[in-house]
């Protein structure tokens, strides 16, 4: 059976890995404890933040078909916040979204993480360089371990990243060094009472901040916050101090809030600085059929959720033609 090597599992990581495991001995390679990838919930204390992507949407019918089971089940549901948009300079006003928005109940990495379950993952490896042997693959992680030999390997992370492992071995590299992606911080607050804000997230114009959105855990009855800069003031302080932003980030919201965030038990800052992507490469998928090498992840067709999902499911389709 021809032996796949999968880096990393986010969403595109997984559904591509999920698609191929039927044809192929596919082994996957995360560097973190768990899947998800920008899909995360930081669980802390009695706080559950998801800190990197607030929900999704679904366009496309592939999409849709698959996210199916997910609903069915209640590992993804459909999210009907109060949105507002806020403004410094001007009145809140209510937005309203024309299509569905989902999120995973039990949090955003649910649905990598559900996939993820039927899958060979080897947790907290990351992957430094591959060797070539022969026609074979040879992965080698942070600390120089060997992870036996693959005919094929699968690059599913942000493309700075994917050109430090796979660089000049992958005809393609040219491609992928255009890609251009905005960073982002995360502010996270956890909090003893429930602020009284009238909306459960908001669009934020005219600030450094772009998106407040509220956790609320009913087990724990504790309330939280993630707050997310936006992207161009992300870019200016981007080796800024880590107290310094979180101070400031928390300055700004409790200007656009009236000073409504109280008894703050828990705050943490996460930098991005893979966010959003500014340039893809407008394409599904990388592939060099030569050297038996294929990149995926949003980044190849856009910048969000569902760009993953199809860049991840549509390599493994065309990879099951190819075996
Ligand atoms: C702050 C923020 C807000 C966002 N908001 C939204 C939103 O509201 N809606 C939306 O649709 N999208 C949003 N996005 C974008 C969305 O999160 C991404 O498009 C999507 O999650 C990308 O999935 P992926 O599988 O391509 O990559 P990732 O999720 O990045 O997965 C890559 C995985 O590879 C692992 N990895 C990296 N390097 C290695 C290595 N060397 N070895 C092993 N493993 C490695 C990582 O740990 C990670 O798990 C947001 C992103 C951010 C950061």
């Amino acid at each position: 059976m021809t032996s796949i090597a999968v880096i990393g599992a986010g969403l595109a990581g997984s559904i591509a890995a999920h698609s191929l495991q039927t044809s192929a001995k596919v082994t996957v390679f995360e560097k973190s404890g768990r899947a998800g990838g920008r899909m995360s919930t930081r669980r802390v204390e009695s706080y559950s933040f998801n800190h990197g992507a607030q929900f999704f949407t679904a366009r496309d019918p592939e999409f849709k078909d698959f996210l199916k089971p997910y609903i069915d089940q209640n590992i993804v549901t459909q999210w009907n916040p109060r949105i507002t948009t806020l403004d410094p300079l001007d009145r809140p006003f209510k937005r309203i979204w024309y299509e569905p928005h989902y999120v995973g109940t039990q949090g955003m990495s649910a649905l990598a993480g559900s996939l993820a379950e039927n899958l060979d993952v080897r947790y907290r490896c990351e992957i430094a360089s591959l060797k070539s042997i022969g026609k074979k693959w040879q992965l080698q992680d942070t600390e120089h371990n060997d992870y036996g030999e693959f005919d094929w390997v699968i690059s599913a992370i942000p493309s700075a990243q994917a050109l430090n492992i796979l660089s000049s071995k992958l005809q393609q590299h040219a491609e992928i060094a255009d890609v251009v992606f905005s960073p982002c911080f995360s502010l996270m607050l956890g909090l003893k009472n429930k602020p009284a804000l009238g909306f459960d997230a908001a669009v934020v114009k005219n600030s450094s901040i772009s998106w407040l959105a509220q956790t609320h855990s009913e087990q724990a009855n504790s309330y939280g916050l993630v707050i997310h800069s936006n992207n161009a003031w992300a870019k200016t302080h981007i080796d800024d101090e880590k107290e310094l932003l979180q101070e400031q980030l928390f300055a700004s919201a409790q200007q656009l809030l009236n000073n409504s965030l109280q008894d703050v038990q828990y705050a943490a800052l996460h930098r991005w600085l893979y966010a959003k992507v500014e340039t893809s490469a407008q394409q599904d998928y990388l592939i060099d059929r030569e050297n038996r090498l294929a990149v995926c992840g949003e980044w190849c067709r856009g910048n969000r959720v569902e760009d993953a999902f199809l860049s991840g499911f549509k390599l493994a389709e065309f990879l099951k033609t190819q075996l």
